[in-house]
C-alpha cells in the first residue's frame, strides 16, 4: 500500500474535481480480491461452516481475527481499507443490509457492494439539529398508498459526492408520535430517484476526501420509493442505528491504532536523523518521553482493543457497549496527542503535506466527532459505571 501512495496522489493531481475511485484503488483491489483478502470485516463466509451467516461474502473472521488486520490498514487509510473492500460507510451499510435486508434488498444492493461495483452512503445526521441525539432527526418517512416520501436534509453523508455511491440508507420519522425511540425507521434510497439534490461537498479542515467520495449535504425533496425498500419495520431505525455503529466504532479504533503506529514510527526516525544544537532530537529528552509515552499508550490501547472484540465474539456488541464506549473515546484522543507531537518533532515539515502527518491528523480528529462525539459516550459510559 505504501508505494501506491504516491500514484494516488498523482493520479488525484491528474484528475481535479473527479469524485470517486481511482485506478490505483481498482489495482489494489483486484489483486486482494485474487488472494482472497476480500470483505474481511463481515463475519460468516465459505470457510465459517458453524456460523448462521455462512455463504455471505464475508471472510469468516472474528472481531478478534480482524482487529490486527484493520489495524495494519490503518498506517494507509486512505488506500488499504478501500483496497480490501473494508472501508466505511460500505462496511456498516454491507452490515445493516446483511443482517437487516430482505432477499430482494440484498441481491439488489448487497451483492454489488460486496463486489464494489457500487458504493453506498449513510444519511443520519442534519444540518439543524443536534444530531448526536438521534432523536433528534427531523426528516420525514411518509407512507403514501405502497410507496414512501421522503423529505428533509441531511449533511456528512460519507462517499456521497462519488457518482457510483447508488444507494443511501437513510434515517427519518415515520411516525413522530410513537415512544421516543420507535420513531425513526431506515430507507434505501437509490441516488438516482427524482428529488434527490446534492447540495455541495463539505471538507475536513481542508481536506476534501475526493478518493473516497467525500462528505456530501443532500437535500431529499419529496423523494417517492417503493414501500419495500425499507429496512425492517417502522420504528426499527433507532435500533439498526446502534446495531450499525457499534461495530463501526471498533473498526474505526483498530485503524487508528495503525494510524499512531505510523506516526510513532515516522516520529522515531525524524528524531534519530535530525540534529538540533548539536544533538540528535532522539537525544533530547522530551523526545524520548514522547516516544515511550506513544509506545505505552498504543500498546495499552490495543489490549482494550482486542479485549472489545473478544466481548463483541463472545457476549455479543449488545454487552460489549460499554468497552465499545471506552475505546471510541480512548483511542483517536490517545492517537491524536500522538500524532500531534509526531508533527512537532517534524517542526515546519509536519504541518505540510510532505508527509502523511497532517492529513493523518485531520482524520483522527474528526474521529473525535463521527459516529459520536467524545463527550456524548463519555456521558453513556459514566451512567453506566454510576449504575454498577
Ligand atoms: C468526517 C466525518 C464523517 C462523518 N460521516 C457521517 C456519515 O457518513 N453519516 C452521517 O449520518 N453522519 C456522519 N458524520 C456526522 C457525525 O456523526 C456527527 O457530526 C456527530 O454525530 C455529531 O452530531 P452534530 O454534528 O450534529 O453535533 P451536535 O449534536 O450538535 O453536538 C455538538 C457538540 O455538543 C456536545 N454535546 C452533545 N451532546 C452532549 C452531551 N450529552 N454531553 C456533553 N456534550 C454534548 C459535544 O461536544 C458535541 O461535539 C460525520 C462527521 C464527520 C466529522
Amino acid at each position: 500500500m505504501l508505494p501506491a501512495e504516491p500514484v494516488l496522489e498523482e493520479q488525484l493531481a491528474a484528475t481535479p474535481g473527479e469524485w470517486g475511485v481511482r485506478p490505483v484503488v481498482r489495482a489494489l483491489q483486484e489483486s486482494a480480491r485474487a488472494q482472497g483478502l476480500w470483505n474481511l470485516f463481515l463475519p460468516g463466509g465459505e470457510h465459517s461452516t458453524d456460523n448462521p451467516a455462512a455463504g455471505n461474502g464475508g471472510a469468516g473472521l472474528t472481531n478478534l481475527q480482524y482487529a490486527p488486520v484493520a489495524e495494519v490498514t490503518g498506517w494507509s487509510p486512505r488506500l488499504a481499507p478501500a483496497a480490501f473492500n473494508c472501508a466505511a460507510p460500505d462496511t456498516g451499510n454491507m452490515e445493516v443490509l446483511n443482517d437487516f435486508g430482505t432477499p430482494e434488498q440484498k441481491e439488489q444492493w448487497l451483492q454489488p457492494l460486496l463486489e464494489a461495483r457500487i458504493r453506498s452512503s449513510f444519511c443520519m445526521t442534519e444540518p439543524d439539529v443536534a444530531s448526536s441525539d438521534a432523536t433528534n432527526i427531523g426528516t420525514r418517512i411518509r407512507r403514501d398508498g405502497d410507496h414512501y416520501v421522503v423529505s428533509g436534509r441531511k449533511w456528512w453523508s460519507t462517499g456521497a459526492m462519488n457518482p457510483d455511491a447508488a444507494i443511501f440508507i437513510v434515517m427519518g420519522k415515520t411516525d413522530p408520535d410513537a415512544a421516543r425511540h420507535r420513531q425513526q425507521s431506515m430507507i434505501l434510497v437509490p441516488r438516482d430517484t427524482p428529488g434527490v439534490r446534492i447540495v455541495r461537498p463539505l471538507t475536513v479542515f481542508g481536506y476534501d476526501d475526493r478518493d473516497h467520495g467525500g462528505h456530501a449535504e443532500i437535500a431529499f425533496d419529496e423523494v417517492r420509493v417503493p414501500a419495500a425498500n425499507l429496512i425492517a419495520g417502522e420504528g426499527d431505525g433507532f435500533s439498526i442505528a446502534q446495531a450499525r455503529l457499534g461495530p463501526g466504532r471498533i473498526h474505526h479504533c483498530m485503524r487508528a491504532l495503525g494510524m499512531g503506529e505510523r506516526a510513532l514510527a515516522l516520529m522515531t526516525e525524524r528524531a534519530r536523523t535530525r540534529e538540533a544544537f548539536g544533538r540528535s532530537l532522539a537525544e533530547q529528552g522530551v523526545v524520548r518521553e514522547w516516544v515511550a509515552e506513544a509506545r505505552i499508550q498504543l500498546e495499552s490501547l490495543r489490549l482494550l482493543v482486542l479485549k472489545t472484540a473478544w466481548l463483541m465474539d463472545t457476549v455479543g456488541n449488545k454487552h460489549a457497549m460499554t468497552e465499545i464506549q471506552a475505546i471510541k473515546i480512548a483511542v483517536p484522543r490517545a492517537v491524536q496527542q500522538i500524532i500531534d507531537r509526531a508533527i512537532q518533532v517534524h517542526g515546519g515539515a509536519g504541518v505540510s503535506s510532505d508527509t502523511p502527518l497532517a492529513e493523518l491528523y485531520a482524520g483522527v480528529r474528526s474521529l473525535r466527532i463521527a459516529d459520536g462525539p467524545d463527550e456524548v459516550h463519555l456521558a453513556g459510559l459514566g451512567r453506566a459505571q454510576l449504575r454498577t
